[in-house]
């Protein structure tokens, strides 16, 4: 099941919630959130490694004025909260997250074409759209750009808030603007000059934004403040079947060369500017090592995989040997690329 998919599991695991263990903000929450709420929702159903414990509640808005108003309300509170995807990113903690998590799905999913000219088509595509379900789409109308995607399985909105990459390629390049909702409920659209892609991040400086906010992972205050509501990209004609072949062709070289069917969220660190990390935890002897239910795979030593019953606790201690390791043969710090949330507290600020 992939995560930020509404599963029976996951409504099952939330539905026998007696009243008096919901959590102390719950009737607050009701006041100005009229929707479904998962209350002790397990995040493991979520997120691609398939660990992660309870959130006091889930919520999967599905139209951008309610999603304002629950913004609007949660800041207005002060009740925590987080956003994610398709969760093929983030390494959620056993203890889970002591607030609202907030997951862009299929409500909130529309593919747009909203202009054609000579070079291309312009496409608008809000964050809760499946990249699988954007490439399919491009892949039949016979647009070009998105081939080095094929197989990547986030969000749109992940994937912006990531810039997702692979294969010399990545989401930023064909970005013209990004609808955004800042911590107030408002909305804005960065156009591409306001956005800073970097290699697995985004920093976005708009004149109506309190200075240069990092979106995604190690960002600084407040990032979890502004949401990525859609993209707005420009894709190039090409010819259908040769559009489909590359697609084809690069999911097949991704499938050869990585873990098929195993629990995990693509590769776990980022590639430092001296060599690939898979190759630095390859050399360092790490492939098949183990702690719990979390492995190096045998297969792409970049990929920590969930052989099970892995923990949280087990993959961050697989991480720390690998650091470790790395840094003792190499000299070389390994930087994860997944986002690892913290308890409430100690990222935010
Ligand atoms: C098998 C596998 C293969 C992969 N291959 C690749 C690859 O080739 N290249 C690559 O770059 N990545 C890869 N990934 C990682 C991952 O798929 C991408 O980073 C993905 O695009 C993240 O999207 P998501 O919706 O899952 O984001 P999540 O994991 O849900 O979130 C990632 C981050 O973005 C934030 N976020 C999510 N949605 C929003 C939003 N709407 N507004 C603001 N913040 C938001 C979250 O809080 C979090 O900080 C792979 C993962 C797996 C499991």
């Amino acid at each position: 099941m992939m995560g930020g998919v509404l599963t029976q599991e996951a409504r099952a695991g939330s539905s026998g919630a007696p009243l008096a263990a919901l959590p102390p903000f719950a009737a607050t929450l009701q006041g100005f959130w009229k929707g479904e709420v998962l209350w002790h929702c397990q995040l493991a159903h979520f997120t691609t490694l398939k660990v992660g414990g309870p959130a006091q509640a889930v919520i999967m808005p599905s139209r951008i004025p309610e999603l304002a108003l629950l913004i609007k309300g949660l800041r207005q509170h002060a009740i925590p909260w987080r956003i994610m995807g398709r969760g093929s990113n983030i390494l959620v903690p056993d203890d889970g997250f002591p607030g609202v998590v907030i997951v862009m799905g299929q409500g909130l999913a529309a593919i747009r074409q909203v202009a054609e000219d000579a070079d291309g088509v312009i496409v608008e595509v809000e964050a809760g759209c499946g990249l699988a379900r954007l490439v399919k789409w491009t892949m039949a109308q016979g647009l070009s750009g998105l081939e080095f995607a094929a197989g990547i399985p986030g969000s749109v909105g992940g994937t912006i808030v990531m810039n997702a990459g692979a294969f010399g390629g990545a989401i930023g390049d064909h970005i013209l603007a990004i609808g955004l909702m800042d911590g107030q409920g408002a909305y804005h659209v960065a156009e591409r000059r306001h956005c800073r892609f970097s290699y697995r991040g985004l920093t976005i400086d708009h004149p109506d934004l309190p200075g240069p906010v990092r979106l995604g992972k190690g960002g600084g205050r407040h990032r979890e403040d502004v949401l990525v509501l859609a993209g707005t990209f420009r894709f190039t004609r090409g010819v259908q079947h040769e559009v489909a072949d590359r697609c084809r062709a690069l999911n097949a070289k991704r499938k050869a060369s990585q873990p098929q069917g195993m629990a995990s969220a693509g590769s776990f660190f980022k590639n430092p500017p001296e060599a690939a990390a898979g190759r630095l935890i390859d050399e360092a002897g790490l492939k098949g090592a183990r702690v719990g239910g979390a492995v190096i795979s045998p297969k792409h030593a970049n990929f920590i995989v969930n052989a099970g019953n892995a923990t949280a606790r087990d993959i961050v201690e697989l991480m720390h040997l690998v650091q470790e390791t790395v840094w003792k043969r190499a000299g070389i710090r390994l930087e994860p690329e997944v986002d690892i949330w913290q308890p409430e507290g100690g990222e935010r600020h």
